[in-house]
């Protein structure tokens, strides 16, 4: 071993990491951080962490939030996954081939799954929810509309439902194109499709057919609208594309209704969108965004990014993102296979059309779906009840800890009010039991009220998307 001599002595201090160690554990006990400015120093990452930690203690049990569409349990091993990804970014193609690999595979299998005549020519890319899948493929109608419309003071409008979920709203004023929205009518809660050829013009981007509704469950009658769209351009010449957001029902129909025609093998459906985080059984934020052909996504919205090594196309509205949704989806695609998917949607099925049953037979409800498209249900209080209204049902439930949200529904049905029940991957059979007996023993309450109770309706659960 070489003799040392001692180092001259040096006053600078060694350079410390702030992140390192207890700094001054006495001092954490002592000062109390400010809680809208950052703190003048640093503390130990035990003491941020408890702080942290206690601070989110008191929101509400996922796993009880009948509210929410997004997957709230995913199984250890995708855990994992997740954690040993959260470095990568999914925009550095170049740097991270492998991920861009699965994502490229991800986009196979969706346009397999969605019956793609050549899936091959399919373009996809995944984004960070159905939000932004939704702008990608607004903005492709509406380049592909303003390519076929010489007049430059033309106005571009999009038909859909009044029921569509609030990210159409966004696309519509975001991109400045006119909302035409096909009002409920009667029993009818979604899009008729006659209804929907009668708001359509030259300036009409393209139509968009939505599986299923957020309001209710339902699936919409996309075949029948692309039959009424084929008669449109019979008479007219007016050759106007489908968009289909299945941003829930893409990952439900393909496993449990697979006769029912819906996707690319309609030759009007330019592009399709789904959630990853939904029924794709993805923890939040991913989704994914795929077009028929190169034809459907105009070239020009296709950016060639080459400044981080290889020349990646991309098309997106934000640059970086997690990598991690992106293997979490490859995983759960590997993981669960067809007739895993099949297995876990026909589960969330069977609990929601079963509890949809028997809030039925408890006599003060009349639902308006039956859990047996989305595994979703509404449901509102039978013409005879005027003790309570679903806002008082929403209220104490949430007593017991359950979120059903209560809202009132749109042109022209603002008369209706109703709660719904979304039955995801792990609210099992007997949550819902629990949920069920929750519920029958508050009814006599309810019963008893001399009127409906909820004057602030906001304090019931609004949220519903
Ligand atoms: C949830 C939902 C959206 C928005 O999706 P995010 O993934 O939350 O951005 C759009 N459309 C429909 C039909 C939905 O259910």
């Amino acid at each position: 071993m070489p003799l040392q001599k001692a180092a001259q002595r040096d006053e600078r201090p060694m350079s410390v990491n702030p992140f390192v160690g207890a700094a001054n554990p006495v001092g954490d006990m002592t000062g109390a951080p400010p809680r809208h400015r950052m703190p003048d120093g640093p503390m130990a990452p035990s003491t941020a962490y408890q702080l942290v930690h206690d601070e989110l203690m008191l929101d509400g049990n996922a796993r009880l939030n009948l509210a929410t569409f997004v997957t709230t349990w995913m199984e250890r091993e995708a855990g994992v996954l997740m954690a040993e990804c959260r470095d990568k970014n999914m925009i550095d193609k170049d740097e991270y081939p492998r991920t861009a690999e699965l994502e490229r595979r991800c986009v196979s299998i969706l346009a397999d799954l969605w019956h793609a005549p050549d899936p091959s020519a399919v373009v996809g890319c995944s984004t960070t929810g159905s939000s932004e899948a939704c702008m990608l493929a607004g903005m492709a109608m509406k380049r592909r509309w303003r390519r076929r419309t010489p007049a430059r003071d033309a106005r571009p409008n999009l038909v859909m439902g009044v029921n569509v979920q609030v990210c159409w709203d966004k696309f519509c004023t975001f991109w400045e194109v006119e909302p035409r929205q096909v009002p409920m009518e009667g029993e009818r809660f979604h899009i008729d499709p006659e209804a929907a050829v009668a708001l359509c013009d030259e300036n009409t981007i393209g139509v968009v057919g939505v599986l299923g509704s957020t309001f209710d469950g339902s699936y919409e009658p996309v075949a029948d609208l692309c039959a009424a769209l084929d008669g449109l351009q019979e008479r007219t010449g007016l050759d106007i594309p489908v968009h289909v957001d299945g941003a829930s029902g893409a990952m439900v129909a393909p496993f449990l209704d697979e006769d029912l025609v819906w996707d690319f093998r309609l030759p009007r459906v330019a592009s399709v969108n789904t959630s990853g985080h939904k029924y794709g059984l993805v923890y939040p934020g991913v989704g994914w965004a795929l077009w028929r052909n190169a034809d459907a996504l105009p070239e020009e919205l296709v950016f060639r990014v080459n400044y981080l090594g290889g020349e990646m196309p991309t098309f997106a509205l934000n640059f970086s993102r997690p990598g991690a949704q992106v293997v979490a989806q490859y995983y759960t695609f590997l993981r669960l296979g067809r007739e895993g998917y099949r297995a876990v949607q026909q589960a969330a099925r069977d609990v929601a059309t079963g509890l949809a049953a028997r809030i039925e037979s408890l006599g003060d409800f009349r639902l308006l779906t039956r859990g047996d498209q989305l595994p979703v249900f509404a449901f509102t209080t039978a013409p005879e009840v005027k003790a309570y209204d679903v806002f008082d049902v929403s209220r104490r439930m949430r007593e017991h800890g359950w979120l059903v949200p209560a809202y009132t529904f749109p042109a022209n049905r603002q008369d209706l009010s109703v709660l719904r029940v979304v039955c995801r991957n792990g609210f099992s059979e007997d949550l819902a039991d629990v949920f069920a007996e929750d519920l029958t023993r508050l009814l006599p309450d309810l019963r008893r009220q001399p009127h409906p109770l909820t004057e602030d309706r906001n304090a019931a659960t609004g949220f519903h998307h």
